[in-house]
C-alpha cells in the first residue's frame, strides 16, 4: 500500500536542552505504509524517527532531512492484565501506558525520570531507571518488537530469535529502522505507594560507601548529588532508595483503593521564565541549598509513586527555566573501581556550576550501543552559556574513555567522534548489523553525522 504524497512540515527542532536547533521536514506518521514510503523516498540527508523529543541534545533531529513524528502513531494494542504483558505502538507515551497498566496492578519494568517519552524513543536509547542495578535496562524486558527497515521489510525481533538485530535496535538510536510497536513484560504492584528510605551523606566517599554496602537491599536507588558543593563537602548527597509498598504497609484508610493513580496537577512554567534564567548563578545556589535543607531523612517513608519517579513532570516545560541558551546534561558511566575518576570529573565539572546531579550504580551491560555498564553513572545538568565548557568536558571525556567508560548519547550534544569510538568498543559489531538493515544508508540524523555512527568502515 502506498500513501498519497505525504505532508511534510518544515520545523525547527531541538532536544530537551534547547540547544543546536535544526530545520527538518517533519512527517506526522499515520500508518506503516506512509512510513515505508518515507523510508523509500528518503532524500540525500536521510530520514529519522522521533518520539517526544526528550533526548537532551541532537539525537532526535535531522537537519535538512526528514523526521518522522511517531507520536501520531500511539496507543495500546493489547494488555494481558493477568500475565502483565502489554503491546503498545511505538508512539505511545509512557504516561498513557501507565494510565492503562497501573489500575490493573502493573508498573513499567524500567522507567526514566519522566513519563513524557515514547515507547519507541525509550527502546532506541535502551533507557535505564533507578532499578538498573537490579533489573537492567529496558531491553531486558522487551519480549519482542516490530521493526520496519528501509527496504520496507517488517521484522519481528526478539532476543531469542534474532539476537543481532534485536540488540542493534535496542539502544540503536533509531538508526536500524523504525520501531512500529513493542511488547513489554510488566512488573506487578499491589499499590501506587512507594516505601522510601532517605539519608543524607557528608561527602562523595560516604556516598560511594553507603551505596555500595546497601544498594542490593533496594529495587530503586539513586543519590542526588549537590553539584555546587566543593572542598570537604564535594559529593554530599541525598540517597533516595525504596521499593513498591505492599498492600499491608498502607494505612488502613487507603487499603480500599491501593492503586489510585493520583497523578497530581501539572503546573506550567510561565512564558516569562524562558527569558529569566531561574536556575543559574546565585539562584541555582539557593535552589540547591533549599533542596538539601528540605530533605527529610527517614526510613520507610510512604510516598505516592508519581512524585517519587517523576518529580519534575509536575512542572510542564521545566527546561525553559534554564533560559534561552538552554542547558546540557553530562552523563557518563565508568566501571566499578574507578571511583577516583568519578571524583576527578565531579571536581572538574564543578567549575561549570552544575545544579543537582544524580549518581547511581549500574548492573549488567546489554547491546553494543547500549549505555549502561557495571559501574557508576553520574549525570550533571549544566546551564548554558558557561565559560570553558568545551575544554572541561573534553577533558572529562578523556578520563571516561581511559577508564573504559562512556557518555550517554541520549543526553549528548557535543561529544567528539574519536572519543565516541573509544567509548563504544562494540561499534563495528553494531555497524555490521545496521548495514544489513539499512544497506543504502538512509537512516541519518544530526548526532549520527556528528559522531559518524553509521560509517561503514571504522578507522
Ligand atoms: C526529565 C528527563 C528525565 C530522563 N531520565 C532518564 C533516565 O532516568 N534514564 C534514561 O535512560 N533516560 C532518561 N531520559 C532520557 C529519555 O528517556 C530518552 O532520551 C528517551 O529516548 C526519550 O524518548 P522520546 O520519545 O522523547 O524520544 P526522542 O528524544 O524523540 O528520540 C530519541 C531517540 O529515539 C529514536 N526513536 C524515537 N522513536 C523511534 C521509533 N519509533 N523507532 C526507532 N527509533 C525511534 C530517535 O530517532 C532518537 O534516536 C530523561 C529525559 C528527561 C527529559
Amino acid at each position: 500500500v502506498h500513501s498519497s504524497s505525504p505532508s511534510l512540515v518544515r520545523r525547527r527542532l531541538t532536544g530537551w536542552g534547547r540547544t543546536s536547533p535544526a530545520l527538518c521536514d517533519v512527517l506526522p506518521a499515520h500508518s506503516p505504509a506512509e512510513i515505508a514510503d518515507a523510508l523509500a523516498s528518503a532524500p540525500e540527508r536521510g530520514v529519522l524517527p522521533r518520539g517526544l523529543g526528550r533526548s537532551y541534545g541532537d539525537l532526535a533531529q535531522n537537519g535538512g532531512g526528514v523526521v518522522i513524528d511517531m507520536t501520531t502513531l500511539g496507543g495500546i494494542v493489547d494488555l494481558d492484565a493477568d500475565r502483565g504483558i502489554v503491546t503498545a505502538r511505538a508512539g505511545c507515551s509512557l504516561a498513557r501506558l501507565l494510565d492503562a497498566i497501573v489500575p490493573a496492578g502493573w508498573f513499567l519494568p524500567v522507567t526514566p525520570g519522566t513519563r513524557d517519552v515514547t515507547v519507541g524513543g525509550a527502546i532506541a536509547c535502551d533507557i535505564h531507571g533507578k532499578n538498573h542495578h537490579r533489573d537492567g535496562a529496558l531491553g531486558q524486558h522487551v519480549v519482542s518488537l516490530t521493526l520496519l527497515d528501509t527496504r520496507g521489510e517488517m521484522h519481528t525481533l526478539s532476543r531469542e530469535a534474532t539476537p543481532a538485530e534485536f540488540d542493534a535496535t535496542v539502544g540503536g538510536l533509531g538508526l536500524t529502522g523504525v520501531v512500529l510497536d513493542a511488547t513489554l513484560r510488566l512488573l506487578p504492584i499491589e499499590t501506587t505507594t512507594m516505601r522510601v528510605d532517605v539519608e543524607r551523606t557528608n561527602d562523595i566517599e560516604d556516598t560511594f560507601a553507603r551505596l555500595t554496602a546497601t544498594d542490593h537491599l533496594y529495587r530503586y536507588s539513586v543519590a542526588w548529588i549537590d553539584g555546587r558543593a566543593r572542598g570537604r563537602r564535594l559529593g554530599r548527597s541525598i540517597l533516595l532508595r525504596g521499593d513498591h509498598a505492599g498492600l499491608s504497609e498502607l494505612p488502613a484508610a487507603e487499603r480500599s483503593d491501593p492503586l489510585a493513580a493520583g497523578r497530581g496537577r501539572t503546573l506550567a512554567v510561565p512564558s516569562w521564565a524562558s527569558v529569566s534564567p531561574l536556575l543559574r548563578g546565585a539562584a541555582g545556589d539557593a535552589f540547591n541549598e533549599l533542596y538539601f535543607r528540605r530533605a527529610r531523612e527517614g526510613r520507610g517513608l510512604l510516598e505516592p509513586l508519581g512524585p517519587y519517579f517523576y518529580p519534575l513532570d509536575a512542572l510542564q516545560d521545566w527546561n525553559r527555566l534554564y533560559g534561552r541558551a538552554g542547558f546540557l546534561q553530562y552523563q557518563f558511566a565508568v566501571p566499578f573501581g574507578c571511583e577516583r575518576e568519578v571524583v576527578e570529573i565531579l571536581r572538574l565539572v564543578s567549575e561549570l556550576r552544575p545544579v543537582l546531579g544524580v549518581l547511581k550504580r549500574f548492573g549488567e551491560e546489554s547491546g553494543p550501543l547500549s549505555f549502561p555498564l557495571p559501574g557508576w553513572t553520574l549525570a550533571l545538568d549544566i546551564a548554558l552559556p558557561v565559560a570553558r565548557l568545551g575544554p572541561v568536558l573534553d577533558r572529562a571525556d578523556e578520563i571516561v574513555a581511559q577508564a573504559g567508560g562512556r557518555v550517554y548519547l541520549a543526553k549528548d550534544v557535543r561529544l567528539r567522534e574519536a572519543a565516541f569510538a573509544a567509548m563504544y568498543p562494540r561499534l563495528d559489531e553494531w555497524r555490521r548489523t545496521q548495514a544489513r538493515l539499512d544497506p543504502d544508508g538512509r537512516m541519518r540524523g544530526d548526532l549520527a553525522r556528528r559522531l559518524r555512527v553509521t560509517e561503514r568502515q571504522a578507522t
